[in-house]
């Protein structure tokens, strides 16, 4: 990351005053549960972006990305209010306008930006951006914000000036993670626990499958998922799904059968939650590799209730446990992006020969299948 303070110096022609770094995240289990104040369980990646930065008196905000073309974009103090920002440059300067609605103290800054986070495959580089971009800004102007707290800003940025309906699970990972552990955090109360995550203890490795794509359906279609897990909700009369005992969820289902496709979603999240329950149970008793066939059973669910996955996703989990993975399943929103593969070291190469070889066969673009430790939360880094 020194990389980046090199950088800021041949972008701005002066020194930066630090770097900071937040990492992308997967989640290993818990998907569309915290949009419905449920559990979930995201490790932080290996793979970081890194904000090099310097404050600004007059309250203007300069960014340039290493990873974006298009040189430095300058947003004045006037542009500073949802809508009034577009691109990349939403994320950072929606980051510095929660932190002045919150009534931080913060003027403008020159920032330059640095990541190996995969852009866009569900690896979270926004929440990335977003938790180093208030990490170095609550550094900069010396807010000595909890982890937490820059999380819930980091997110409101997303959701309120970038304009993206995210949960809080991508901030928090990024924010609050640990090497070494997953995070279980209930994203009702925001209780965090830190569980013990060591695969090489274990003999495991866990790979990330990026399919390399994104159908376009996504977004419409987690908007609807939203709203029918809200729509289901007070049908049931219960505040969020969250809410229905994984014992009820038949009578659940039962109660639901006059509201089309609502059963499935019910069935997906309560059974979700039930699966992360069970999953923090097993890490808890030092026993990661009994996880898979949760992992497994978690996508089923995302396939055929939830209906959130894709051939390619399918292709991955499908062909990774039929190689001898322990467990498979999809991380993220679906519709592309990726996956999650639980194996044995021994046969970690030959599972990743395998979905690569399925993937050709397929005539689909050629997977990144990459091995991931849980590493550390966000971080100054220089
Ligand atoms: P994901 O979070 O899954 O990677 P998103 O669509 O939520 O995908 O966020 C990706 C967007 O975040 C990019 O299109 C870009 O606007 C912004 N972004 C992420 N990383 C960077 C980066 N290193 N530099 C500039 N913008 C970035
Ligand atoms: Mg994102």
């Amino acid at each position: 990351m020194t990389a980046a303070a090199t950088a800021f110096r041949g972008v701005y022609g002066t020194g930066c005053e630090g770097v900071w770094a937040a990492p992308g995240r997967v989640n290993l289990i818990g998907e569309y549960t915290d949009v419905n104040d449920g559990f979930v369980m995201p490790l932080a990646l290996p793979l970081r972006t890194g904000v090099a930065a310097r404050a600004r008196a007059d309250g203007r905000l300069r960014l340039h990305s290493a990873d974006i073309p298009g040189g430095v974009v300058t947003v004045a103090p006037d542009e500073l209010r949802p809508g009034a920002v577009r691109g990349w440059a939403a994320y950072p300067a929606g980051v510095l306008w929660a932190l002045r609605e919150a009534g931080h103290a913060v003027a403008g800054a020159d920032l330059h930006v640095e990541s190996d986070v995969p852009v866009g495959a569900g690896l979270s580089s926004s929440a990335a951006l977003e938790v180093a971009t208030a990490l170095a800004l609550d550094g900069l102007y010396g807010l000595g914000l909890a982890r937490p707290e820059l999380a819930r800003l980091a997110r409101r940025a997303e959701n309120a000036f970038a304009g993206v309906p995210c949960g809080i699970m991508d901030q928090t990972a990024a924010a609050c993670c640990e090497a070494g552990h997953v995070l279980f955090l209930d994203t009702r109360d925001l209780t965090r626990r830190h569980l013990p995550f060591d695969l090489a203890a274990h003999g495991l490795r866990l790979l990330v499958v990026d399919t390399r794509v994104k159908h376009d359906l996504g977004e419409g279609e987690y908007a609807r998922r939203r709203a029918g897990c809200e729509a289901a909700a007070r049908a049931l009369g219960v505040r969020a799904l969250r809410d229905v005992p994984y014992g009820e969820l038949d009578v659940a289902v039962r109660e639901l059968r006059a509201v089309p496709g609502a059963g499935a979603l019910v069935r997906h999240v309560v059974s979700e939650n039930e699966r992360v329950r069970a999953v923090a149970a097993l890490l808890d008793a030092g026993d990661p590799r009994a996880t898979g066939p949760l992992l497994t059973a978690g996508h089923a669910s995302l396939r055929d209730d939830f209906a959130v996955s894709c051939p390619e996703l399918d292709l991955v989990v499908a062909t990774a446990t039929g190689a001898g993975a322990l467990g498979a399943r999809m991380t993220g929103g679906g519709f592309g992006g990726s996956a999650v593969v639980l194996t044995d070291e021994t046969t970690a190469d030959t599972v990743e020969r395998a979905v690569t070889a399925a993937f050709a066969a397929a005539g689909y673009a050629t997977p990144r299948v990459f091995a991931v430790e849980a590493g550390e939360g966000a971080r100054r880094v220089g």
